[in-house]
């Protein structure tokens, strides 16, 4: 026990020191890791950035459904003549001519095929990755059933005049969506 005594009472004074230089250092240290951290809305705007690069990558589609004129475009208030109110045209409009073909923008499966009061022929493609595509204002007869797959670039219908925006005569009414949240077909478009 002397020597212990002895030895502590000799050295107490470097074991302080060394004591005081760790916590010195320590503090550097965690004051050092507190600046080089990145604020955290630079995390969260690089988090916001991979995000929307990983649906936009997950938003391709291989072709536009056909050519034409752009009409109504993405987002725009709207007055929907047969529902008699205003709505947010949550796709894009692309006339042409009765009769162009429409074509599947991607490949996918077909999970609707119908006739509409409001829309006339409707087609729904499932594609990849969460994205889906849907057509409104064919002609009808369709060429394509529910349930079948479709390759990128088939044919689905043709363009006719959807009842619910008949006031600016023949074209598609083409929605996207990720998710299941209406996205503009613009950004998914070649
Ligand atoms: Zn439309």
């Amino acid at each position: 026990m002397k020597r212990i005594g002895l030895f502590l009472k000799k050295q107490g004074f470097f074991l302080m020191l060394a004591l005081c230089l760790c916590v010195i250092g320590a503090s550097a240290l965690w004051a050092r890791s507190q600046a080089d951290a990145p604020a955290q809305e630079d995390v969260d705007a690089g988090a916001d950035m991979a995000q929307s690069l990983r649906e936009a990558q997950r938003m391709r589609l291989n072709t536009a459904p056909l050519e034409g004129e752009e009409g109504a475009p993405f987002g725009r208030t709207v007055w929907l003549e047969t529902l008699e109110c205003w709505g947010a045209h949550e796709a894009i409009d692309i006339a042409a001519q009765r009769e162009t073909p429409v074509l599947a923008a991607a490949p996918g499966r077909v999970t609707q095929a119908r006739r509409d009061r409001l829309w006339g022929g409707v087609v729904e493609i499932e594609h990849e990755n969460g994205l889906s595509t849907c057509y409104r204002g064919l002609e009808t007869p369709l060429q394509v059933a529910q349930g079948v797959e479709v390759a990128a670039g088939q044919t689905i219908g043709t363009v006719g005049t959807p009842p619910a925006e008949s006031e600016t005569g023949a074209h598609l009414h083409f929605e996207t969506w990720l998710d299941g949240v209406p996205v503009n077909p613009a950004l998914c478009l070649p």
